[in-house]
């Protein structure tokens, strides 16, 4: 398991990396999509500015996301990351209207009549080549260290391969047919992947904001682990919540009532630390005890194992 520091390295060196690549790539295709005469291109630029924004969330909730609990966080602040993650989706999803509107624009005011030269092309291939070494690190670094936003932003940068590479055979179309009302459309198709990648995140964000959780294995692993403790029963209302890519767990379960309060907190010590070594990045663990058979019917929330399936 690879510590904190040790992560919190990776995802300022990868960001870094990533930040200064694209942004080099942001602005040739941007500068020179525009004295070429390709506004594909130019919106091609703009998609990459996206992800330099990206890098610049990413480091920034990083140092935000590191500070110990306070008074007022007294869960860390780890959720920072989500945050940064949210604010991102809505500036993808603004370049992507805008990028449509004005593509669109053009297509309609018949703007579109220059035929882009071959720097234009130059650019592109470069960034394709640029943006897959980028892909290839964030994608390995986002696993090995398990960040979301730095996996992400690797399968963002896929999208923004398919659409270099469409932008490229677009562009070759473009010049070798002299089609040049084909420039904007493609602009277009480019502004649809922007949007569905913003839409992407944005789903996903909230749900983790809604302290959401997609898979259902921990609580399984959770089951797993009460289940070789003999004397205790029904777990249930087991929540998960993620913070960053730590978890914080709440569970109730059933001990026997004759037990002294001594014995039970020994129980329950013993099943937070069995949890602690099943199952990685664990924040917290809250067990509320019950007495055998307790009836309670206010607890209409959480997992059991009854309706885990
Ligand atoms: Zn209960
Ligand atoms: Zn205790």
């Amino acid at each position: 398991m690879i510590s904190n520091k040790k992560r919190e390295q990776y995802i300022i060196v990868v960001s870094y990396i990533t930040l200064f690549t694209n942004a080099a790539l942001a602005i040739s295709k941007i500068v020179i999509g525009s004295l070429g005469g390709s506004f594909a291109v130019v919106s091609d630029g703009i998609d990459s500015s996206t992800d330099v924004i990206i890098s610049i969330i990413a480091l920034i909730t990083t140092y935000i996301a590191k500070k110990p609990p306070d008074k007022i966080h007294t869960f860390g602040h780890k959720r920072a990351e989500t945050i940064g993650t949210k604010i991102l989706s809505f500036i993808i999803l603004f370049a992507g209207i805008q990028l449509c509107i004005t593509a669109v624009g053009k297509i309609i005011s018949g703007q579109s009549s220059q035929i882009p030269n071959i720097a234009t092309v130059v650019v592109i291939l470069i960034s394709i080549f640029g943006k897959i070494t980028l892909s290839v690190i964030n994608f390995n670094v986002g696993k090995k260290i398990k960040s979301d936003l730095i996996i992400a932003n690797a399968k963002n940068m896929r999208n923004d391969i398919i659409t270099s590479l469409s932008v490229f055979i677009g562009l070759g179309c473009t010049i070798f047919f002299k089609l040049t009302i084909l420039d904007p459309i493609i602009a277009i198709l480019v502004s649809i992947w922007i949007l569905k990648t913003g839409f992407e995140i944005f789903f996903e964000t909230s749900s983790e904001l809604m302290d959401g959780i997609k898979d259902n294995e921990i609580y399984k692993s959770i089951f797993d682990v009460i289940k070789q403790f003999k004397s205790v029963k029904n777990p249930h209302k087991v929540r998960v919540r993620k913070l960053g890519n730590f978890f914080a767990v709440d569970l109730d379960i059933e001990v026997d009532p004759n037990i002294t309060v001594k014995k039970a907190h020994e129980i329950v010590t013993q099943i937070e630390s069995e949890i602690k070594s099943k199952i990685e990045n664990i924040y917290d663990i809250m067990i509320h005890t019950e007495p055998y058979d307790n009836i309670q019917h206010d607890e209409l929330y959480g997992i059991n194992e009854k309706n885990l399936d």
